[in-house]
């Protein structure tokens, strides 16, 4: 497109440019156009399929499951998913480590399982081991 008297038309919505600007009528024009020509990420490769991909995300480590991964891959990404629902729940169900008390000690749902369910147990647990250590 050519504006009035052969004046310069921004590359990215034509519109017609003014003053010293060359290529962009603005800066959100000229950010769009990096974006658009801008280098890709880097290709990864795929940690449980082993099929490269381009990742959406900084740390993403295998292929997107919406995107990129083929039916292996899904499969062993459900896999996964599956150990950690496990390992979860195995945390949910720990039990108090004080001896006869079968107490759920409960958990946070962050970091390792309560080894008790109680100050109480707690104490009561090492004092125990003291008692047996001492004898
Ligand atoms: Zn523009
Ligand atoms: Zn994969
Ligand atoms: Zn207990």
């Amino acid at each position: 497109m050519i504006g009035f008297g052969n004046s310069p038309t921004c590359e990215e919505c034509d519109e017609w440019l003014t003053g010293r600007q060359t290529r962009f009528c603005s800066a959100r024009c000229k950010m769009r156009a990096r974006r658009r020509t801008g280098p890709k990420p880097a290709e990864k490769v795929c940690r449980l399929c082993g099929a490269t991909f381009r990742p959406l995300r900084g740390k993403q480590t295998y292929c997107d499951f919406a995107n990129d991964a083929d039916e292996s891959c899904a499969e062993l990404q459900n896999a996964l998913a599956q150990e950690v629902i496990a390992k979860e729940s195995q945390r949910w169900d720990a039990e108090c480590a004080r001896e006869g008390c079968d107490d759920s000690t409960g958990w946070d749902g962050v970091g390792r399982p309560r080894r008790f369910c109680s100050d109480r147990c707690r104490v009561a647990h090492y004092r125990a081991e003291k008692r047996q250590a001492g004898a």
